[in-house]
């Protein structure tokens, strides 16, 4: 079968390695002059099935009004709400129950676990390296309050059979020795051993290096403009090189995927929420982190890539803008030096980015099929597209395969949003 793969980020490019693996002759197509140059370049690097759970939880609400009034905010929301904005924000707000919650996680860590054993078995069999380390991740807590929260996150995790340890301070510093510069500022942690982190952007070009000689034909520079239809079918994408055409088409367009499916009269809840990250080469080994450490107070990630650190985090809804200001650099580097003081070249260029995580009002990926037989979606992958881009992207071949999933596709796909 000839496939045409529309997009080539993470979960593209995934997708496209798996479909060729099974046989399939495959386009790739993306209007970068490369893979992974839009939200997939500089995310927090995290490969964390223990941390996927949906943000909209029970108490979401009234922590958000917390957070948007914080000097160091995670949360920010353009006053110039628009209605793609309003709807997705209220279809937020209906899963924060406690049994919606319990859905979405479980549908979650479903899709993540697999995804993760994926990338460990794919990284084996073609000798890959991106950076990656298999050190777990690190929750730190600067407050007894958010101590106590833990508690149902712990409950969770024992629910799922997820290993974890709660650490005191020593403990965060025997996991993390450069905290001990700042052993002061927090009070204890929790750690996820089975989680891994890794460079997206150097995965996904590593991977895609190897598709032309698995025979995937990739047309990089190409814009997407639109989907041909003819008697219920795809029969063609619109390109600004002309039309391409296959047996069957698979969307993995992240946030831009709704406005390619909308005149199709296919509705996509899937909404840019952006983030921000910088990365600084490491000034002192012994004071680096050695992994992940999420700062809880600030819902920031600090992550160790190779010599770099990479800190990422903050979710502002104010739609397709990458505008870089200077003032969430600030709270990136606070978070940075005061945890890790002196582990960072300050004075080296940031790499100050912004990417748009393409997020459902449920968290969980799209990943499927359609009505119209035969287009496939691969998108929605929101706060963790890396984590789940191998097992969505092996999930999605196979479905288009026609062959038995690897996992229970159950709540996966589009048919959840019209039940
Ligand atoms: C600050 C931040 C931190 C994050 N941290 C983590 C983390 O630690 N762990 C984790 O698992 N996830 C993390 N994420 C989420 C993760 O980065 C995304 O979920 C993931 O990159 C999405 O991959 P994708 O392939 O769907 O999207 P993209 O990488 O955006 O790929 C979509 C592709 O479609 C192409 N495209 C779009 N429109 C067109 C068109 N019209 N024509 C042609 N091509 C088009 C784009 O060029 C792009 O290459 C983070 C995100 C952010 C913003």
């Amino acid at each position: 079968m000839k496939v045409i793969v529309m997009g080539a980020g993470v979960v593209g490019v995934a997708s496209a390695y798996y479909l060729a693996e099974a046989g399939h002759e495959v386009v790739l197509i993306d209007r970068q002059p490369g893979p992974a140059l839009e939200t997939s370049f500089a995310n927090a690097g995290e490969i964390s099935p223990g941390y996927a759970s949906p943000w909209a939880a029970p108490g979401i609400p009234a922590k958000a009004i917390r957070w948007l009034f914080m000097r160091h905010a995670p949360l920010i929301i353009d006053p110039h709400i628009d209605m793609a904005m309003l709807r997705w924000t209220l279809a937020m707000l209906r899963n924060c129950t406690a049994a919606r919650y319990a859905l979405n996680k479980s549908r979650m860590v479903r899709l993540a676990d697999f995804s993760r054993d994926e990338l460990i078995a794919l990284r084996g069999r073609l000798g890959l390296d991106y950076d990656q380390r298999s050190r777990g991740t690190l929750q730190l807590f600067r407050t007894q309050k958010q101590i106590d929260a833990s508690a149902g996150d712990i409950a969770v995790l024992q629910d799922y059979g997820v290993p974890y340890d709660v650490l005191d301070r020593d403990g965060c510093i025997a996991a993390e020795p450069g905290l001990a510069a700042a052993r002061d500022h927090f009070l204890g942690g929790l750690r996820l051993p089975q989680d891994e982190t890794g460079d997206c952007h150097i995965f996904t070009n590593r991977l895609a290096a190897m598709l032309p000689a698995m025979g995937v034909d990739i047309r990089y520079d190409c814009a997407i403009e639109g989907l041909e239809k003819d008697e219920g079918r795809i029969a063609g994408v619109r390109t600004d090189a002309g039309v391409v055409r296959g047996d069957a088409y698979l969307v993995a367009l992240a946030a831009y995927s709704p406005a390619l499916l909308r005149p199709l009269g296919l509705r996509l809840p899937i909404y840019p929420v952006k983030g921000y990250s910088i990365t600084l080469p490491i000034a002192d080994e012994a004071r680096a982190p050695v992994s992940t450490l999420l700062d809880e107070s600030y819902k920031i990630a600090i992550t160790r890539l190779g010599d770099r650190i990479r800190v990422g985090g903050m979710a502002e809804l104010s739609g397709f803008n990458n505008a870089l200001p200077a003032r969430r650099e600030a709270t990136l580097r606070h978070s940075l030096n005061d945890l890790f003081p002196g582990a960072a070249d300050n004075h080296a260029p940031s790499h100050f980015w912004s990417g748009l995580r393409p997020m459902t009002p449920d968290a969980t990926p799209i990943v499927g099929a359609t009505p119209i037989p035969n287009l496939f979606l691969n998108a929605g992958h929101g706060t963790l597209g890396w984590t789940m881009a191998c097992g969505s992207g092996r999930l999605v071949a196979n479905i288009i395969g026609g062959e038995a999933p690897p996992i229970d596709p159950e709540g996966l796909g589009l048919s959840r949003y019209s039940r």
